[in-house]
């Protein structure tokens, strides 16, 4: 590592010795940013790479609720406002047990360069708790989101912070958390962004993360003379972004043959159909089932239970594309080298985060087409930015225009980090051309903006 960015890392193995997955996305973004330090000795003058791995602010809260035997429960709610350099902060709220500062300084890191590679004016956070929204009751939901925003409303604003969805966190809760908002301080506006369609949503919006990585991951397998058609894909998770990764894939000709969740996965052979998409979307979202129920429903579909001691048997089936839409970390050094003996050729990143630095290692040691989570699912991000506008507009655009929007931001993405790969790193390295491309604009305002 060079001089400028192994101090900087040192500096936070040094201050945040337990936050593993963030000195996790810090390395992976370090080792990019090495490539082009030397040709920006303003950076290291000014200790841009020290400021960015700095929290411009980070809350932490205690969210007391009662559930539904009267008692009462208490979470640990965050919010970790990262960057405001280049806009309002921008990010998901996550719920889920395994939410900490770690999670929450990775996440909110990593969306200060995907926001970026939008080209909309977004700062990066991020937020949420370990709540655990599963086995709970609407009411239950309901009771924890109020109480968070009770807290939260104080430091966010259309102008300021603009929180949105993320593992745990869909329309429901969105839909709750901007009720308490509202009522609290006699505002209507869009201060949250993945709102329901009838009070200031913006149409394609829950389809959005997984539309773009599809949107991405066709426009580099074009640029490799490959496509989409006709091809066999792996898909993990079973959540808002894997349905609606699935939905386009299908779209465009290709068949998706797994889904999983956080108890197992489902290996459906004869491949997930709009109809059996349907099916999985009404367990998921309405039901709040599991994907195991789907093996039960249907004939031939192999239900394989997780253990996680274990590689993951979704990345060890047969392919030729392979979609993590789960979580952080889920392909480990095994699991990239069964990708890689399976014959995967592109492997696009739904997920934040969701290849060990190893298995990163040994998938673009074996020539494998890696879309990074900062551009493959900035999608979501980028129709969140655009129901800001619409939100400031007061107006309401259509499928198609937003839909159009979508696909020319993530053309857009993919020609940028394409000629930073090209130009700083090699070609068809896009971690690199995402880092740097994303790196670069945010840099330059911080320049501009002076010591904050
Ligand atoms: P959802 O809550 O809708 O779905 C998450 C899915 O992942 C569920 O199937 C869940 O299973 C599974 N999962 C969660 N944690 C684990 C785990 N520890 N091990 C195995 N499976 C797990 O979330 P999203 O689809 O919104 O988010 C998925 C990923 O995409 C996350 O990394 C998120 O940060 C990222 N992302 C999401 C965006 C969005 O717009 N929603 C935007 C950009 C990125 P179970 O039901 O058992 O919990």
């Amino acid at each position: 590592m060079h001089d400028v960015t192994e101090r900087v890392y040192e500096h936070v193995l040094k201050t945040d010795p337990d936050q593993k997955e963030f000195q996790q996305a810090v390395y992976t973004f370090l080792q990019s940013i090495d490539k082009i330090i030397d040709e920006l000795p303003e950076v290291a003058y000014h200790k841009i790479l020290d400021r960015m791995v700095e929290p411009e602010r980070t809350i932490m809260f205690r969210v007391p609720w009662i559930d539904d035997e009267g008692k009462l429960q208490i979470n640990r709610g965050y919010r970790v406002e990262m960057s405001s350099a280049i806009g309002p902060y921008k990010g998901g709220l996550r719920l889920h047990p395994s939410v900490n500062l770690s999670i929450m300084k990775f996440l909110a890191f990593e969306q200060v360069f995907k926001n970026s590679l939008t080209g909309l004016p977004m700062g990066g956070g991020k937020g949420g708790s370990d709540f655990n929204p599963k086995g709970k009751s609407d009411a239950e939901v309901m009771r924890f989101c109020q109480s968070f925003m009770t807290e939260l409303y104080r430091h966010i604003g259309p102008d300021t912070d603009v929180p949105a969805g993320d593992i745990g966190v869909g329309g429901r809760e969105i839909g709750f958390m901007f009720g308490q908002y509202k009522r609290i301080t006699n505002k209507f506006v869009g201060v949250l962004t993945g709102k329901g369609m009838d009070f200031g949503g913006s149409n394609i919006r829950p389809e959005a993360t997984g539309y773009g990585l599809v949107y991405l991951s066709d426009a580099i397998l074009r640029g490799e003379k490959m496509s989409l058609e006709g091809k066999t894909c792996l898909v993990s998770g079973s959540g808002n972004v894997a349905q609606f990764t699935v939905e386009k894939l299908n779209e465009l000709g290709a068949k998706v043959v797994t889904l999983s969740d956080s108890s197992g996965m489902i290996y459906d052979e004869s491949g997930i159909t709009p109809e059996k998409l349907a099916y999985v979307k009404n367990l998921k979202n309405v039901k709040r089932g599991r994907i195991k129920e789907y093996a039960e429903k249907y004939n031939g579909v192999e239900y394989i239970a997780r253990n996680p001691e274990e590689p993951n048997p979704l990345w060890n089936i047969k392919a030729d594309y392979a979609f993590p839409c789960a979580t952080q970390n889920e392909i480990l050094k095994a699991d990239a080298e069964n990708l890689v003996k399976n014959g995967i050729r592109l492997v696009g990143e739904g997920a934040n985060m969701p290849c060990s630095v190893e298995a990163e290692g040994i998938l673009m040691g074996n020539n494998v087409l890696l879309a990074p989570a900062k551009a493959a699912n900035a999608g979501g991000v980028a129709v969140s930015g655009l129901e800001m506008a619409q939100n400031s507009a007061r107006m309401t655009w259509t499928r198609e225009k937003v839909d159009q929007e979508l696909r020319s931001i993530m053309n857009n993405i993919y020609k940028n980090i394409s000629e930073a790969a090209e130009r700083y790193s090699t070609k068809n390295n896009f971690v690199d051309g995402a880092n740097i491309a994303g790196f670069m604009k945010v840099s330059r305002a911080m320049l501009a903006e002076g010591y904050v």
